[in-house]
């Protein structure tokens, strides 16, 4: 039986650590988007998803199955934006965009 005190440390953060970096390709603020999981349907913000940020590519994982929602590096000039796991991403525009 493996003690708490053998486990690895958690190597991932919750959702808000991938709202800086996409802030980059979307001016719209992330942290309040609602993402809907493509593998099992389910909704919620992305601040509650599992974020994965010291793998090649920033990871996020859904909470509610864990599969991987959005994959996201920017290398070389170049910005890479994998939303193959999320069925929709929904943000409300800003104050000032609204009619
Ligand atoms: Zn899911």
């Amino acid at each position: 039986m493996m003690h708490t005190e053998d486990r690895p440390p958690s190597r991932h953060l919750d959702g808000n650590a991938a709202a800086g970096p996409l802030a980059e390709l979307f001016t719209v603020d992330l942290s309040v988007a609602i993402m809907t999981c493509a593998h099992c349907g389910h909704s919620a913000p992305l601040a509650t998803c599992t974020a994965y940020a010291d793998a090649p590519a920033l990871v996020l994982r859904c909470p509610g199955c864990t599969g991987v929602i959005l994959r996201y590096s920017s290398d070389r000039g170049t910005i890479r934006l994998d939303l193959t796991g999320a069925r929709l991403l929904a943000a409300p525009l800003p104050a000032e965009q609204q009619p």
